[in-house]
């Protein structure tokens, strides 16, 4: 295996040595499969391929100080996984199942562990989908559940480093009663141009509004969005946006360092009054916003340049419990034996 350079590692695939594979077939799931290929066989008419029968997880794990290796809050991810399920028909693995893959795959590719200080960690992509062949639209009746792993370096090379967000009315990301709740590879796609949109005009992602009335803060493409003012952290609540672990985790930390927080509607012009702005989800942690820009008004909206104090203050505070630096006194981590 060629040495790899931690301290220089992006956030992209990197081939480990191992993945594992469980299927869903005749109604249960078998045995759990520990696979050195890169690569699935997958039937023609499989339904991910052909009505979007797919959910997916990303969570992370941290090599301490102490040499442990630290597991954040996976049952939250594991649940979810099992609602994104439900939500687009697929069968669920179950918790146990999930656990027991996850530690398998950590403790197999042990050596791509990203060692501590260097800023990198272990990315962890579960994935479900349907394999079993429908012509008409159906649910597949077989599945397959992979967890993969990949060492990566901070999201953002700059590190911890304000980017700018668009906000435009030519796209949607999901309807009000649609799938915008679940982790499924459809919403994905659904974002993609609009994603595209702003990176061309030098925006760092998109901050939808809600797609019905045009008038409240949804999420930041991949992250969910947060505010803060007077002592307070306010995060949008809708139906469209996806339940993030690490804004859950925000509202805790915020709550337990005296802050007041606020889970409700967003407008639009509201973003005028908060001191900070910020994204938050696995991948990038917090991210915080120097500028939002209104494509159809005009309208800007800016934060300075510098991460906001409340910002920093939660990021450090997440990244230490993260990796065991400070003692995890909500019980979010589990040390991987
Ligand atoms: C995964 C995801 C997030 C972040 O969730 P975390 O649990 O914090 O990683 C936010 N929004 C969308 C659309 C996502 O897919």
């Amino acid at each position: 295996m060629k040495n790899i350079d931690w301290k220089n590692l992006s956030f992209g695939y990197v081939k480990t040595e191992y993945n594992v594979r469980c299927y869903y077939r005749n109604g249960k799931w078998g045995k759990i499969e520990v696979s050195s290929s890169e690569y699935l066989p997958i039937h023609i008419a499989a339904t991910a391929l052909h009505y979007g029968q797919e959910a997916f997880e990303g969570l992370k794990a941290f090599k301490g100080k102490d040499g442990k290796v630290r597991l954040f809050r996976w049952e939250e991810n594991a649940k979810r996984l099992q609602n994104s399920a439900k939500g687009i028909l697929m069968a669920a693995p179950p918790t146990e199942l999930f656990k027991k893959m996850l530690k398998k795959v950590i403790r197999k590719n042990q050596r791509f562990i990203p060692p501590y200080g260097t800023g990198a960690s272990l990315y962890i992509r579960p994935v479900l989908f349907g394999t079993g062949p429908q012509v008409g639209v159906k649910p597949a009746e077989e599945y397959v559940f992979i967890i993969f792993v990949t060492p990566v370096g901070p999201y953002f090379k700059e590190g911890f480093k304000p980017v700018s967000m668009l906000i435009t009315r030519e796209y949607d990301r999901a309807a009000p009663l649609g799938t915008g709740k679940y982790k499924v590879g459809g919403n994905y796609a659904a974002s993609l141009a609009s994603m595209q949109k702003a990176h061309d005009e030098g925006y760092a992602n998109v901050l939808y509004l809600d797609a019905k009335e045009k008038k409240y803060i949804d999420e930041c493409g991949p992250a969910n969005f947060f505010g803060i003012k007077d002592n307070t952290y306010i995060t949008p609540k809708s139906d469209s946006i996806l339940p993030s672990i690490t804004n859950k985790s925000l509202i805790t930390l915020a709550e337990h360092m005296g802050m007041k927080t606020e889970r409700r509607k967003v407008e639009l012009d509201e973003l005028e009054t908060f001191d900070e702005a910020g994204a938050c989800g696995t991948a990038a942690v917090i991210t915080p916003i120097n500028k939002i820009v209104d494509d159809i008004t005009g309208k800007t909206y800016t934060y300075g340049d510098k991460p906001g104090e409340v910002s920093t203050k939660l990021y450090k505070k997440l990244q230490a419990i993260q990796t065991g630096d400070e003692e995890d006194i909500f019980g979010w981590t589990e040390i991987v034996e």
